[in-house]
Parts: C-alpha cells; structure tokens; sequence
C-alpha cells in the first residue's frame, strides 16, 4: 500500500497544493535529499518531469511523483510556455508578471492557459503521466494576495477574478494542477486505501 508519496520539486508553494489536492502524506523530495535541484533542460513539460521523477526515483528508490508546469499566452505564442520558470532570463514573481504584461501591453486578446504534466514513477524507468489544462485570460493588472506565481494575473474561464482573489479552495477544485492529480489520484486508488 502506497501510504505516503515523495515530491520532486522544490518549489513550496506546488506542495501545499499537491497536499491539499491529493489529500494523502506528501514529502516533499528536499526533505530527504536536501540538495536536489534538476536542471529542467528539456524540450516539453513531459521531458521536464520525467526528467525530475528519475532523478528523484534514483536517489530515493520509492515512487516518485514530479511536475512542470506553465503558463502560455496566445499572443505571446504562448509564451512563457516551458521557460515560465524563467521568463526573460528573470526568476522574481513580481519581475515576470510586469514583463508578461508589458508584451501584452493593452492587446484585446488575453486568452491563456495554464498547462500541467505530472509524473509518477515507480520503478526505475517505469511510471505514468497525466496532463492537466486550465483555460483563461490575463488580467490588465495584478490582484489579489493568495497563490504564487502568475496568479495574481491569471483569471480562470468562467470568473471574474485572478486565482491570487478567488484562493486555494477554488484554484485546487479547477486548476491545471488539480485536472492532472484528480487522474493521478484515481490512478493511485488502485492502491487500497490511498487518500481515504
Ligand atoms: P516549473 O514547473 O518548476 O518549471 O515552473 C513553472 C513556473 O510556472 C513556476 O515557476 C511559476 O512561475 C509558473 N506556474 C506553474 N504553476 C503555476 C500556478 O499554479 N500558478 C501560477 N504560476 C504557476
């Protein structure tokens, strides 16, 4: 039975969400490996945490579950995409979101989404992976406090506001990540008493 589950990212607000999400123990991989850090040097999201869950299986020898993540604007041509991480060469949250809204400058056409791969490996080579994809828009300004990320831009199809405004009960019910743990999650329950 599979009673807890290893996380190979370092970024700690994707942990909180993939606890409250999964709703099962979550280590996060830095905890017992407190160096790991992956260069993410693929070419696709699935590349990219594929690439993570490896490495984390390879250190630690129990399932493994990694992720990437990003944010991509069809103006943009959907950029930031796979670099969201490091959009312009720059990694401070605030930094990206003025430059993302700077190349949007007052263009009418916001549409964006938010896509999310997860990885879940097993043995040595061996796993799954499930996509998730959150359709929505840019906001002209940043709002709200909660969340991290581009969150304070990011208005979900069919709200009014930016999931940093809506919070965590309505960004985990709909989010790209949510889409793609709600698989991993019915995937898992073939493990007897996973997350109940
Ligand atoms: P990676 O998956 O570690 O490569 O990082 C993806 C980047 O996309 C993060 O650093 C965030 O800037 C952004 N991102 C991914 N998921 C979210 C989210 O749920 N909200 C806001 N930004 C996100």
């Amino acid at each position: 039975m599979l009673n807890r589950l290893v996380v190979a990212t370092r970024n700690r607000g994707k942990v909180s969400e993939i606890k409250e999400i999964l709703n099962v123990e979550v280590i996060p991989i830095v905890e017992l490996v407190p160096d790991f850090n992956v260069e993410e040097k693929g070419n696709t999201y699935l590349e990219n945490a594929y690439l993570k869950a490896k490495t984390g299986f390879s250190l630690i020898k129990e399932p493994v579950m990694a992720e990437d993540s990003g944010l991509e604007v069809v103006a943009l041509n959907n950029e930031p995409g796979i670099l969201s991480a490091r959009y312009g060469g720059l990694t401070r949250d605030e930094d990206k979101i003025n430059l993302l809204l700077k190349e949007l400058g007052k263009r009418r056409d916001r549409k964006a989404r938010f896509v999310n791969v997860t990885v879940l490996m097993w043995e040595s080579g061996e796993g799954a992976f499930f996509e998730g994809i959150c359709e929505g828009s840019i906001s002209y300004i940043p709002k709200g406090e909660k969340g991290f990320g581009y969150d304070p831009i990011f208005i979900p199809a069919g709200y009014k506001k930016t999931f940093s405004e809506l919070g965590d009960e309505i960004k985990n019910r709909i989010s790209h990540r949510a889409r793609a743990l709600t698989k991993l999650k019915k995937f898992l329950s073939y493990y007897k008493g996973f997350g109940e």
